[in-house]
């Protein structure tokens, strides 16, 4: 009797655990995808008018990515550099009443040709400057890491929160059509129950002077840039939220990635339902792009899993066939929905969501730093 009872318990908190994912995909799968091969399809429906900030490398694709959006256009550019603010300005035909820098951004709430800021800065500016867009009282869309800690992280949430804007992270691949295919898999059950997650993310990172190596720009090392994107994957592919946490750091050269500044991470994560998952951060290896998933009845290989793609994959039934679409253009088109018409996304790309990460990145570098298996309360 009493193990029945614990049973019991213990399949309500699986299934509390995956139902964010599941009842997301009721009510998103049917409205926006068509049956048959879950190509995306593009609802018609107002344009977000979004202002970019912080012209750099990642902005520049998220900018040209924009230029096929049906539903998002860019209207505002940020940046600290008068030159790029000219250059741009000219090529995506932002009047200069809608360029700003980084001293008198908050004048942007004045300006009606702007609903969201897309944050596109070092991830140690994420938290004051989405802050103060929320202030202006426009949308916020940031850059993963969504700030440097859980602290900072829920500070980011509550102001939108006050302010009645939303706040979305740039989680580009929970619109990818393969990694999207994966995730209503395994929440229709087609893999069976789920026992593991293997997540790799990594790359040989290079100009030791670039901020992603400074501690106080970056937060951290490899964790922030790319393990985020196993801690992510985990938790979307599984369809639960982790429980547990234990992680090991090994560094190599102590001169490139000094103190504070992760090279090499494994990390392992426990589910409620008794799956685990394990996990590899490094910025010292190539070739490190890959996820699987495993259950009872099947499993699915993403390979490269991650990046700008095409993503390749395949399952126990074969070769994934949905098709490459831009990420980012895809994404700023869903954002579209998700903003403008409270589309509701079949992997959530909210605050809080980012939320969630940063409390397993704070989590995986106590583990490393004690040694000792951290515990996880997600909500
Ligand atoms: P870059 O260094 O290429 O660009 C960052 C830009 O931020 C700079 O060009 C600059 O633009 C502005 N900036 C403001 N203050 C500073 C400062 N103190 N130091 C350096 N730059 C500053 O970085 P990325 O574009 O690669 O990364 C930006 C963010 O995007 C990061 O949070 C990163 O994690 C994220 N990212 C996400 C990716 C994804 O796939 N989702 C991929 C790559 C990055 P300006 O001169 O206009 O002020």
């Amino acid at each position: 009797m009493k193990n029945s009872r614990r049973h019991f318990l213990q399949q309500i908190a699986a299934s509390a655990a995956t139902l964010p994912f599941l009842s997301a995909y009721d009510a998103f799968g049917n409205s926006n995808f068509s049956a048959s091969n879950l190509h995306p399809i593009i609802p018609q429906g107002p344009t977000l008018r979004v202002a970019l900030m912080g012209l750099g490398g990642y902005a520049s694709r998220v900018a040209e990515a924009m230029q096929s959006c049906k539903r998002a256009k860019i209207t505002g550019l940020i940046s600290g550099t008068p030159a790029k603010l000219d250059d741009w300005g000219a090529r995506f035909a932002v009047p200069e009443k809608s360029r700003y820098n980084y001293e008198n951004f908050d004048a942007i709430k004045d300006n009606p040709d702007i609903d969201a800021v897309y944050v596109i800065t070092p991830n140690a500016l994420h938290h004051d400057q989405a802050i103060r867009v929320a202030k202006a009282g426009k949308h916020v869309i940031c850059e993963k890491p969504m700030a440097l800690n859980a602290r900072e992280g829920q500070e980011m949430v509550d102001a939108c929160s006050r302010a009645g804007v939303k706040l979305l992270v740039g989680y580009r691949m929970h619109f990818e059509p393969k990694t999207v295919e994966v995730v209503r898999m395994r929440a229709a059950g087609e893999f069976g129950k789920i026992k593991f997650f293997q997540g790799l993310s990594g790359f040989r990172i290079g100009d030791p002077s670039q901020w992603r190596l400074n501690k106080q720009l970056a937060g951290g090392g490899a964790m922030m840039d790319i393990g985020i994107y196993a801690i992510n994957g985990a938790r979307y592919m599984v369809g639960e939220e982790p429980i547990w946490v234990t992680a090991q750091e090994t560094k190599t050269d102590p001169v490139k990635f000094k103190e504070g500044v992760d090279e090499t991470i494994l990390f392992q994560l426990g589910f409620p339902s008794g799956a685990v998952a394990s996990c590899l951060s490094t910025y010292n290896m190539n070739n490190l792009d890959r996820f699987f998933l495993n259950g009872e009845k099947g499993f699915a290989e993403l390979q490269p899993s991650t990046g700008y793609g095409p993503i390749k994959g395949r399952t126990n039934n074969g070769e994934l066939t949905q098709p490459h679409v831009t990420h980012q253009t895809l994404q700023m088109d869903r954002m579209a929905g998700i903003i403008l018409d409270g589309d509701t996304p079949l992997i959530p790309v909210d605050g809080q969501e980012g939320l969630k990460d940063l409390k397993i990145i704070d989590a995986i570098y106590r583990a490393c730093a004690t040694g000792t298996k951290e515990e996880l309360n997600l909500g």
